[in-house]
């Protein structure tokens, strides 16, 4: 167990340093014409694997490697305070990624988790496939099927992934599908379709609101077939967990709570930290130079109280993160900490790149000031990697030892 503290230790301050100076010099410059190309930004990624930033070691160090758990939402937070289209291009891989550590033998880790990421000569992306049409909160609903077919020892999938970042592109698709639906959400499974893999294909690309250079498409899986051995966790623990599952249904035992991306959210919340923090010292700088009624308009304190609020709220956010992200590494959460995190991060980003447009007045709203963009790309954190309503939801089952419906 590590101690928790709020100073960083030499290492991680050097990678703060070498992200931010990526995110200045490379991300941020390129902000503008992704968004407006509305592209996966290749050169960019490209860039970031030269330097080993897109790559699995700095991945492994920075998650798997930190018992402090504060690098990586340090690294993030630099890297989308450069543009969070353009970080989720270079770190949407690593929800795969997540997906493969956290569930996956040993043996499917060491080989699968470097895959995600390829060499700097051999760009691969990852893609984690869990939403559908019909099923983006409720995951418990998911029509996908995987059926076992014994003769041959292979899986056998079916069905449309909805909302897939990376989804049709990446090289690594890990999907989430159903192997027995009358056990509903504790009846799923998921499993690691490799590059090249006959049957599945990207369906419609989604035009979206904001994070355009995020690739964002449907999947379709029409008769993948994956060998017995890309069953994430291996069949003996899965056939175990679905004797459980049934026992529990006979017995009415209650089931346990519902398994939730916890682990993955204080992540998530540094990268609305990092827009949040984006937009605030660029509001911060504006307020300090415009001129209205012969002062700069930060004189008035209606703009300088409401960058006092931005500044607080930013950091707010940040400590809830870094909280989330120590707990998540010693001892886990005891109160649904990572749904805090994310949900209070999004939030403030949200309010916070709402009030840069306000503080930069007509000029706020056009594209050729960044806060508009950031404003559109702050709107997701409210909704990927579960909704605000469904982090309420975890808290208030948290925090009550109720059924909250
Ligand atoms: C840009 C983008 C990238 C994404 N990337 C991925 C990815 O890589 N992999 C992946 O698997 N998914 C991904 N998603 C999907 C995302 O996780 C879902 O969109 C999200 O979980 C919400 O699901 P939904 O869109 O079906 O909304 P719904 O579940 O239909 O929700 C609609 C509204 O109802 C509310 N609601 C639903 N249930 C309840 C309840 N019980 N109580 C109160 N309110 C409720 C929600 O909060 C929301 O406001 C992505 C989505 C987007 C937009």
């Amino acid at each position: 167990m590590s101690e928790f503290s709020l100073s960083l230790n030499e290492e991680q301050q050097q990678i703060q340093k070498w992200v931010h100076d990526f995110a200045e010099s490379v991300v941020r410059p390129a902000a503008a014409e992704w968004d407006e190309k509305e592209e996966f930004p290749w050169p960019i990624v490209e860039e970031a694997a030269k330097i080993g930033l897109y790559s699995f070691d700095f991945f492994a160090q920075a998650s798997l490697g930190d018992p402090t758990g504060l690098t990586l939402p340090v690294a993030l937070e630099e890297l989308f305070w450069g543009d969070a289209g353009i970080g989720l291009a270079i770190f949407g891989s690593g929800l795969a990624a997540a997906a493969i550590a956290g569930t996956g033998t040993p043996e499917q880790v060491m080989e699968w988790v470097p895959q995600c990421f390829g060499t700097a000569d051999k760009i691969q992306l990852g893609a984690f496939c869990v939403s559908e049409p019909d099923a983006g909160s409720d995951v418990s609903s998911l029509k996908t099927r995987a059926v076992y077919d014994e003769a041959k020892d292979e899986w056998v999938l079916n069905g449309t992934k909805a909302w897939i970042t990376n989804g049709g592109i990446a090289d690594v698709h890990v999907v989430v599908a159903s192997v027995d639906p009358e056990l509903k959400g504790r009846g799923q499974a998921s499993f690691i379709i490799p590059p090249g893999t006959k049957g599945l294909s990207q369906g419609q690309k989604y035009k979206k609101h904001g994070i355009r250079a995020s690739h964002t498409a449907e999947v379709v899986l029409e008769d993948v077939r994956v060998p017995g051995r890309l069953l994430l966790g291996g069949k003996e623990r899965l056939d175990e967990k679905l004797a459980r599952a049934r026992e529990r249904q006979r017995t009415g035992a209650p089931q346990p709570a519902m398994a939730t991306f916890e682990a993955t959210r204080p992540a998530v919340g540094a990268m609305a930290v990092g827009i949040a923090r984006a937009a605030y010292e660029y509001a911060l700088a504006y307020a300090k130079e415009r001129v209205a009624f012969g002062k700069p308009i930060i004189m008035n304190q209606a703009i300088a109280f409401t960058l006092a609020d931005m500044a607080m709220e930013i950091d707010a956010a940040r400590l809830l993160v870094w909280r989330a992200a120590w707990l998540a590494r010693n001892g886990g959460y005891k109160n649904a900490e990572g749904s805090m995190s994310k949900l209070k991060a999004g939030r403030v980003a949200v309010w916070v790149t709402e009030r840069a447009i306000q503080i930069l007045g007509g000029y706020g709203y056009t594209r050729e000031y960044p806060v508009e963009r950031m404003h559109r790309d702050a709107k997701i954190y409210d909704i990927f990697e579960g909704t605000e309503q469904i982090q309420q939801l975890v808290i208030s089952r948290a925090i009550s030892g109720l059924r909250i419906e």
